[in-house]
């Protein structure tokens, strides 16, 4: 009895793995054809409605985490996914050594999106930060004991350990946003960053490619330093 009951617990924990691995791509496969549609009340959007799953990685980008991927917390509305598909598409280009890394969007019929106080209707997204190690570009290990990436804090100097923020990469991932969102009818209509990291991205000499683009004036509840928030409009 113990050794069939061992067996099942190997069966099913390594059924887990691969389903951890493997999960949003299968799911994907499986997604149904019908249009995202956003839940509006009066002004206000509230949900949506078959929202799509983010590829779980590409060439240049890779999800903040499989598992939580897999379970659903990276759907996004079918314009948005489109858009950031094809913006890391220009990226490949423009800054060809970095691996970009999205994070928590929400879920596949919106609604409320724990922690989060938005991220309800697919139009919202968080980019971890992308860093440099030692001047090179590097990628962080985003796990459960660091909250994927959430809960790791930059100094006011854009530092954390050995890694720095790069801001560069970050004016162009969101250059080439502001571009492929003309693409779908979408714009960005607010990004959340730490207010004392965004003065450091604006003293860098790129900074004038960002002049359109919105930035939130008030630190955020959550500290938004390991990652930027991107709100999407619809535009028709
Ligand atoms: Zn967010």
């Amino acid at each position: 009895m113990s050794v069939r009951l061992g067996k099942i617990s190997f069966f099913t924990i390594i059924l887990f793995l691969i389903f951890i691995y493997n999960g949003n791509d299968w799911l994907r496969q499986l997604e149904n054809n019908l249009p995202s549609k956003i839940v509006i009340d009066g002004k206000k959007s509230l949900t949506i409605q078959n929202a799509k799953r983010l590829p779980t990685e590409g060439k240049n980008y890779q999800t903040y985490s499989r598992f939580l991927s897999a379970i659903g917390r990276t759907h996004v509305h079918e314009r948005v996914r489109d858009a950031i598909i094809k913006s890391y598409k220009i990226l490949e280009t423009t800054q060809p050594n970095i691996i970009y890394v999205y994070g928590e969007t929400g879920w596949k019929n919106g609604g409320n999106f724990w922690p989060h106080k938005t991220h309800k209707n697919g139009l919202y997204v968080d980019f971890m930060v992308p860093v440099k190690k030692e001047n090179n570009p590097a990628t962080m290990w985003l796990w459960a004991l660091n909250g994927w990436g959430y809960y790791v804090r930059f100094n006011e100097n854009g530092v954390h350990d050995q890694y720095s923020i790069s801001f560069e990469a970050i004016i162009e991932h969101l250059k080439a946003l502001q571009e492929t969102c003309k693409l779908f009818s979408l714009k960005i209509k607010i990004v959340i960053f730490d207010p004392a990291l965004l003065r450091l991205l604006r003293k860098t000499d790129l900074h004038q490619k960002l002049n359109s683009i919105p930035f939130a004036s008030q630190k955020a509840w959550f500290p938004h330093d390991s990652h930027y928030h991107v709100e999407f409009e619809i535009i028709k």
